[in-house]
């Protein structure tokens, strides 16, 4: 349920109001949004009357039940507005957000020795990226591939951003490795595999960096949005969704199917931002650049581009990866889509 607060509401009146729903066994959650507050109640509000509530005071505006199992997830828990992420970095705040210049985020599929990421890193923030991605601890499909060089990579993620200022998303496997990932990382990504590890989800919650969450490869939205949930629930609120392709039936061509139409989807459920990754998306570098202008144009809020500086000899996602070179032509194309609906920085 959530009390929307009029517009010049006086705090002594929001602080009032909240002591009364606390004594009512109720945990107000307050949100400032750009004109007016709201208070969030999640919990047992079933026999909750909303007109009892709006009795409480004079300056309650509307009082909704927010009818989507997700609640905090839910648009109608912001009234409406969008949130923003922001992520300090070295080169200043970074805020991921639907009104906000698109956030670029790119880098290999995994952290394998220092050159490669340092190169790698001044290559992309070069190009204009903000953030510098890259694997330390990898889900991999066969217990024989490459899992990732653990934290000795983290530590050449330090170096790459210690040399470029660019923030640092890397992946969380496991609720063990979790401290030292959030040591490192500016935002801490939970994978497709993890979207439903409810333990990870609930530490990742529990700890301060801002958190990617990506689609699960067979994720409904709802799904998603619940898994979000448990994040925001367990105290944190700054989240980005990743749609990163879903399962469908055709491998053949593609390694999954990337579903851009999250984007208007999304905007219509949920006020968290949204990144688009085309790499895993589509797992081939050739249309990774039509579909990442595809999700500029549809109203992403950032993208996720894997890039590599020898695809060829990548130990994990070559097929899928960029050249250094191929991220620098696509960054052109995709200021003139983002610039065209001004959302790229002159
Ligand atoms: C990745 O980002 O390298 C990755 C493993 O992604 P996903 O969880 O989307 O497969
Ligand atoms: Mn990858």
């Amino acid at each position: 349920m959530i009390v929307v607060m009029k517009v010049g509401s006086p705090a002594e009146e929001i602080a009032r109001l909240d002591q009364e729903l606390r004594e009512w066994g109720l945990t107000p959650e307050k949100i400032v949004g750009q004109y007016k507050v709201v208070m969030g109640l999640v919990g047992k509000t079933v026999n909750l009357d909303p007109e009892q509530i709006q009795e409480l005071s004079p300056w309650i505006e509307q009082v909704l039940r927010v009818e989507q199992p997700f609640k905090r997830a839910s648009l109608a828990y912001r009234n409406g507005e969008s949130s923003n992420v922001v992520v300090p970095t070295p080169n200043g705040d970074v805020v991921i957000g639907k009104h906000q210049a698109i956030a670029m985020v790119a880098g290999p599929c995994s952290v394998e020795n220092e050159e490669m990421i340092v190169e790698t890193a001044r290559r992309v923030k070069a190009a204009g990226a903000h953030f510098l991605r890259g694997g330390a601890y990898k889900p991999r499909t066969s217990p024989y591939a490459f899992q990732g060089h653990g934290e000795s990579a983290l530590e050449l993620l330090a170096a790459a951003r210690e040399a470029t200022g660019l923030g640092i998303i890397t992946e969380v496997m496991d609720t063990a490795e979790l401290d030292i990932v959030a040591k490192f990382a500016d935002v801490v990504q939970v994978g497709a595999r993890n979207m439903q590890n409810f333990s990870l989800l609930k530490k990742v919650g529990a700890q301060s960096k801002p958190v990617l969450l990506k689609r699960g490869m067979a994720a409904t939205i709802e799904e998603w949005l619940m898994a979000a949930e448990y994040i925001l629930a367990a105290g944190n609120p700054q989240v980005i969704l990743c749609e990163r392709g879903i399962r469908t039936f055709d491998r053949q061509y593609a390694r999954n199917t990337l579903d851009l139409s999250v984007i208007p989807v999304l905007r219509t459920l949920t006020h968290l931002p949204i990144m688009i990754d085309p790499s895993h998306g589509t797992g081939r570098w050739e249309y990774v650049p039509a579909m990442a202008k595809a999700a500029i144009a549809a109203g992403t809020d950032s993208l996720m581009i894997e890039v590599h500086p020898n695809p060829a000899k990548a130990l994990s996602d070559g097929p899928q990866s960029l050249t250094p070179d191929a991220f620098d032509q696509l960054m052109q194309e995709l200021a003139m889509v983002g610039e065209a609906i001004g959302r790229w920085p002159k």
